[in-house]
């Protein structure tokens, strides 16, 4: 056809036609032109050859010949002409019933499966969701990244009202059994991000007012509660600053996407406070530290075991290893493996399966002995804000003349002293060597 049309215009071009003729060809092109043009748009709703009807057939369509003159994302071979409906339905309510499903049948479907059960697009849903996951992926698998089973519920429901209201616009009446004024979740994870980013910082400040200022021990016990508390228990360690360097590596890669200015605040701010003063961050507003450091002081009561300094200088460098490891699995797998392996992300998450009572056991069962190991061997992030550390503008000072009573060096929380030398990558800043100090040589 192309290439008739072709000599067509070289024919006529080059006089073959008289003029008569070539206005007749010029006006049956026109009309040509036009009518493939508009063919589309009058011809092409309402005639699935799949028999698709009722605006059934979503992106990408089942038959190949898919066409979306609307941009409602739905094929207008399966939807009524828009002609014909402002015809027949000018100003009819058209009540649409919203899919209730069940949290805990959410859980165990894919992400496809739930686009599916609400009419809307997959990639919609995960757009909305901010991951970039495969579409066979199950809910219950997405709680590593940050994403509950409620939250693929409301993305849903927000979806399906929104593509309905675009659709048939103010006719369109939603029925639903539950409120929809809260379809955009009260909890949704920005929205938690924000407040425990808030909680966070707020420890830090109470952190650094009592390492420079204050002297009642209470103090710090206080910041570590609210931490195990509130964004550890209440929050469900969903403020994941361990996972930070998790989720910054998959939002780096493209596996999560969207806004995630909370995530990377989440992995800077510590960072930040930490160049300024050292691991404050560990020492008072980690929910992970709280835990093992509530215990180990426990433990201390019942028994005086420590950590032999030569082991323990060389197991601290597993969490460099470790940290190096997580970063090349999310690069490789782009699956947040972490929190599958998280002891904590069980505790915090009441996730009690086998895997989980067993790595929590082991876990809190070391720190009644040992104080802080999570910190000082595995924890990723500590890996990160250790080398930090070293760094940091404040450091904690030796002066000289010191007695080598050993004293700092038996209540550091770290074993960060060892034969009269301070490991500023290890220390945490509890403040314990410079009050347990007689001779005031640490400052
Ligand atoms: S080392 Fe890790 S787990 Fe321990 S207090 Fe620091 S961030 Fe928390
Ligand atoms: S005791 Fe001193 S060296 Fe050890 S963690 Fe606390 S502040 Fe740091």
């Amino acid at each position: 056809m192309g290439i008739n049309l072709e000599y067509l215009f070289i024919w006529t071009y080059n006089g073959y036609f008289s003029d008569d003729m070539k206005k007749t060809l010029v006006f049956l092109l026109t009309f040509l032109i036009i009518n493939t043009i508009g063919f589309n748009f009058i011809y092409s709703w309402d005639d699935c050859p799949f028999g698709e009807k009722d605006s059934s057939c979503v992106y990408p369509g089942d038959c190949g010949k898919y066409i979306d003159t609307n941009n409602n994302r739905i094929c207008d071979r399966s939807e009524p002409s828009p002609l014909t409906n402002q015809k027949e339905t000018p100003t009819v309510p058209i009540e649409l019933n919203l899919p209730e499903i069940k949290g805990s049948t959410i859980k165990t479907m894919t992400l496809e499966e739930v686009a599916k059960a609400y009419s809307i697009d997959t990639q919609d849903l995960m757009e909305s969701l901010r991951i970039n996951v495969s579409p066979k992926t199950k809910v219950e698998s997405l709680r590593p990244y940050g994403i509950t089973n409620s939250m693929v519920k409301e993305k849903a429901e927000a979806l399906f009202i929104e593509s309905n209201k675009r659709r048939y616009g103010e006719n369109a009446v939603i029925n639903s059994t539950h409120q929809l004024e809260s379809i955009e979740s009260k909890n949704s994870l920005e929205k938690i991000l924000k407040e425990d980013l808030l909680v966070t910082f707020g420890l830090m400040i109470l952190g650094i007012l009592y390492f420079f200022r204050f002297k009642r021990k209470e103090i710090r016990y206080f910041a570590l509660g609210i931490s195990l508390v509130y964004l550890g228990f209440i929050r469900g360690g969903c403020l994941c600053v361990v996972g930070s360097l998790q989720q910054l590596s998959l939002y780096l890669i493209g596996a999560i996407k969207g806004n995630y200015l909370y995530w990377l605040m989440l992995f800077f701010l510590p960072l930040g406070v930490t160049i300024l003063f050292g691991r404050i961050f560990c020492g008072y507003a980690c929910p992970i530290g709280a835990w093992q450091q509530f215990l180990n002081d426990i433990g201390t009561k019942l028994t005086k075991f420590r950590m032999p300094h030569k082991l323990d200088k060389i197991l601290k460098y597993f969490k460099y290893l470790f940290a190096l490891v997580i970063v090349g699995v999310v690069f490789y797998s782009r699956y947040p493996f972490f929190q599958k392996i998280d002891p904590f992300s069980y505790l915090f998450g009441f996730n009690f399966t086998l895997y989980g009572i067993i790595s929590i056991a082991i876990v809190s069962g070391t720190s009644l002995l040992i104080s802080r190991p999570f910190c000082r061997y595995i924890c990723p992030y500590g890996a990160v804000l250790a080398i930090f550390s070293k760094f940091s503008i404040y450091k904690i000072k030796m002066k000289n003349g010191c007695k080598k009573c050993t004293l700092c060096d038996r209540v550091c929380e770290t074993d960060a002293i060892a034969n009269g030398n301070l490991d500023q990558a290890e220390c945490i800043r509890c403040k314990k060597c410079i009050d347990s100090c007689k001779f005031g040589i640490l400052k």
